[in-house]
């Protein structure tokens, strides 16, 4: 079943929504704010979420950047409204993936969902084929799985942002700066020495043998490279 999150403050807005999209087929849930909002979405595993801009305690594109930052990569709609002086490009540029104008028909809204759904599809078809096999982790860097054998392996959206970071890169050498920069940015106070940390605590996930990696070597003085 597909579940869409609708993050929106207005009551009567919240609830037509929830029982026109539910009178279609989807699974709703919803969030008052957006700092609620931005909760749900790291805790759940939604297709799409309609995210209302205006919003108490955090704006629609605070959340919508702060989604992004964290490597979730879970469709955006955007809810803005005509008169609110907001810059659509701005939201796009942030991360969402479309955005529908208040007050809109629930017509034009629905083709939306549905076109956004699908080219979400698309892109999940093509990295499907990718699932990969490191060390004693079978990865799927779509659906945000780990296995080991059978057992769900928990790993954090960070832990797959770098695995894929460095799996794209597999059998080049990459500077923990170059890491630290593509990965957390520039603006995040994080430390070579918890990079250092973050790779071992990913290494007791996937090497068979911590102490003597396979997978994800260190090059002294430098970095990390994956092999494979
Ligand atoms: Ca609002």
């Amino acid at each position: 079943m597909i579940k869409i999150l609708i993050v929106e403050d207005e009551p009567s807005m919240r609830l037509g929504l929830k029982d026109n999209l539910e009178f279609e087929g989807y699974e709703v849930d919803f969030a008052e704010d957006g700092v609620i909002g931005l909760e749900k979405i790291r805790e759940n595993n939604y297709n799409l979420i309609l995210l209302d801009v205006m919003l108490p305690n955090m704006s629609g594109f605070d959340v919508c950047k702060t989604v992004r930052k964290e490597g979730i990569k879970t469709p955006i709609i955007l809810l803005t409204a005509k008169g609110e002086e907001i810059d659509k490009v701005l939201g796009l540029e942030l991360g969402a993936d479309d955005y529908v104008t208040k007050p809109f028909s629930l017509r034009e809204l629905i083709a939306r969902i549905k076109a956004v759904l699908r080219r979400s599809d698309d892109i999940k078809n093509e990295v499907n084929d990718n699932e990969i096999t490191l060390g004693k982790l079978k990865i799927n860097f779509v659906n945000y799985t780990a296995f080991e054998n059978s057992e769900e392996v928990q790993m954090s959206h960070k832990e797959y942002e770098v695995l894929n970071y460095l799996w794209k890169r597999k059998n080049e050498t990459v500077s923990r700066d170059k890491l630290l920069k593509d990965v957390w940015g520039e603006d995040v106070y994080i430390t070579t020495r918890t990079i250092d940390n973050f790779i071992l605590k990913l290494r007791q996930k996937i090497e068979s043998d911590t102490k003597h990696p396979k997978i994800i070597l260190t090059v002294h003085g430098i970095g990390y490279k994956l092999v494979n």
